[in-house]
């Protein structure tokens, strides 16, 4: 099987005790039945040490987090403890995984970077080139043989032809994408007051996230996007992560629109957020919305129906 990934992806590095945002900080971790056999046949003394912080309910186990939400292997030095003492391969698969997410096809993978990460993040919003995979591993392959996957792909990459086309605006490549897929501008960009009401009755993981959605809420509202690399990164992105599911529903104009409402909301909160580096702030907006938002399949699910249910109505 082909591995192919974003360009931008061989550079990344988890920054660890310098992450300001921990993966090892809030989420719930559960461990993998090969894991857990491996963490069972442990030397006594290790094997306690780690089951001792493990919590098993309904057939699954996971980490028991402290009472501020952090993994019990995170030290003070925001470095992992398990893997300080036994090495990376002791962890578990969303461990090792994080932040990575896989795209699956008959006869390719795809594996990203998920925004959620801070780092991630950076490497996403600062990539100077037009989105482009690369491979990672090739192998002998032919063309797909599912007509949806091969439908899949030639959409996908005339997306991207105009996406990246940067000699012109990207309010123009944005117009683009709307006409082919027959989107109302108006739902997406200028319906601020709705969307608001929809984001603030998600689910969600930290107040932190209250306050970036207080915020968009009184500011003026923001009805473009701006004409940069890092719009057009933010619009690839969820592109590329979520485009996927049309393979099953054959709905791509719902998903297109995802993903430029989702950078239209990301822009508006770190314009509406401020701060000295609109950059840094873009960055924290779209790791926060990542998190709270985009991880969260409930979340997803929402806007997604919303945005259907809003583009039959146009
Ligand atoms: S969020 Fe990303 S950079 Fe931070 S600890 Fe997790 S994987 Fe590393």
């Amino acid at each position: 099987m082909s591995l192919f990934a974003p360009a931008y992806y061989p550079a990344f590095r988890c920054i660890a005790g310098d992450c300001a945002h921990s993966c090892c900080i809030g989420w719930e971790i559960g461990i993998d039945l090969a894991t857990l056999a491996r963490y069972k046949a442990l030397p006594p003394k290790e094997r306690k040490a780690i089951f001792a912080h493990t919590v098993t309910q309904k057939g699954s186990t996971t980490f028991r987090l402290s009472a501020n939400g952090r993994c019990p292997f995170l030290n003070d030095s925001g470095l992992c403890r398990l893997i300080l003492t036994h090495g990376e391969e002791i962890l578990c698969d969303i461990c090792r995984e994080h932040p990575r997410f896989y795209n699956l096809f008959s006869q390719q993978t795809e594996v990203g970077l998920g925004l959620c990460c801070e780092e991630a993040a950076r490497l996403i919003l600062t990539h100077p080139d037009p989105f482009a995979l690369i491979c990672l591993k090739d192998t002998a392959q032919s063309a797909p043989a599912d007509p949806f996957e091969a439908d899949f792909f030639a959409r996908r990459e005339e997306m991207f032809q105009i996406l990246c086309d940067r000699s012109r605006p990207l309010p123009d490549r944005v117009e683009q994408l709307l006409a082919n897929y027959s989107l109302s501008r108006s739902t997406i960009f200028d319906s601020d007051r709705h969307w608001q009401s929809v984001y603030r009755a998600l689910e969600r993981l930290h107040p932190a996230w209250d306050d970036a959605l207080t915020a968009w809420e009184n500011a003026p509202p923001f009805p473009t996007l701006p004409d940069t690399v890092a719009t057009e990164q933010l619009i690839a992105y969820f592109l590329h992560r979520h485009l996927t599911g049309a393979l099953e529903d054959g709905s791509y104009g719902v998903r297109v629109a995802f993903a430029l409402l989702s950078a239209h909301v990301i822009t508006a909160i770190a314009v509406a957020m401020g701060g000295d580096s609109p950059l840094a702030t873009l960055i924290d907006a779209s790791r926060a919305y990542s998190e709270e938002v985009e991880y969260d399949e409930d979340n997803t699910a929402v806007l997604l129906k919303e945005l259907d249910r809003l583009q039959r109505e146009f």
